[in-house]
């Protein structure tokens, strides 16, 4: 890497490419594979059977969904994409949706934009900050993962309701351009599937009755227990068919693979020297 980019001009000047996240991951994969590097280290066993389904549905550009068992390394695996992020990106400094400085969404970063030009001082975010990971439960809102609309914010900047700048935003908005990966899927409540689809195929959403435009750039990864889908909840069937790939994992099919899996896993080496 030569010296760091600092404006905005420089790094028009450098690229002008504007690169969603899934095409990136893909490119990064691309690389990978034909370096021949290991994917996914710490993956046991699944050489043959989950990491070729992975690689098609990233080849693919898809959303995808991990159906499994408990165990069966479904979140470590989503974690594992961070490394097929860049290491860093551009982005307008300040910006609670990470806006890219070539392409900004939210209006105040347009404004700084159209204001200091290719002054503009940039910044860079890591990969490891581009992954955003949530546990649904049956409690989660709308307002935890699309956002909230703040009334006081808007009456004392005089904007309108539906203006975006009065938005707090909810995790899915804090991942743009990055991953979010939601974890057993079927426990979210059915109405805020129903605002993940609205994004994923309008850029759309609705709070409280008002409608904000987010042209959102993110992978979206989930993980659910085929067990839990009778018991406790379901995925809407507008989201499911949102999501590109289903890809089943399973627990070691040889005794070599559980027992490398129980070593990494086991906690023996203990600096103070008990054996408890
Ligand atoms: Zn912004």
């Amino acid at each position: 890497m030569g010296a760091p980019i600092q404006t905005l001009g420089e790094l028009r000047a450098q690229s002008d490419r504007l690169r969603p996240v899934k095409q990136e991951i893909r490119d990064n994969l691309v690389r990978k594979l034909q370096a021949g590097d290991r994917l996914f280290p710490g993956i046991i066993g699944y050489e043959e059977t989950v990491v070729p389904q992975l690689i098609n549905a990233i080849l693919s550009r898809h959303n995808f969904i991990l159906l499994g068992l408990r165990g069966q390394a479904k979140s470590r695996i989503l974690r594992g994409l961070i490394d097929l992020l860049d290491e860093q990106i551009p982005v307008v400094p300040g910006c609670e949706i990470h806006d890219n400085p070539l392409a900004p969404l939210c209006s105040a970063c347009r404004a700084r934009v159209a204001k200091q030009g290719d002054s503009l001082t940039i910044g860079w975010l890591p990969r490891e900050a581009r992954f955003v990971e949530k546990l649904a439960t049956p409690d989660v809102t709308i307002a935890d993962i699309v956002g909230d609309i703040d009334p006081i914010k808007a009456a004392q900047a005089g904007l309108n309701l539906s203006d975006e700048l009065t938005m707090h935003y909810g995790l899915l908005p804090r991942a743009n351009r990055g991953i979010f990966a939601i974890n057993e899927l079927p426990d979210l409540a059915g109405k805020i599937q129903v605002g993940l689809f609205n994004i994923l195929q309008e850029g759309d959403v609705q709070i409280k009755g008002y409608p904000i435009r987010l042209k959102l750039d993110v992978m979206l990864v989930f993980t659910a227990n085929p067990e839990d889908y009778t018991a406790r909840g379901k995925i809407i069937t507008p989201l499911k068919d949102r999501i590109g790939s289903e890809i089943r994992t399973h627990y070691p099919t040889t005794r070599v693979h559980a027992m490398v899996i129980t070593n990494q896993e086991a906690w023996t080496e203990r600096p103070d020297g008990l054996k408890v």
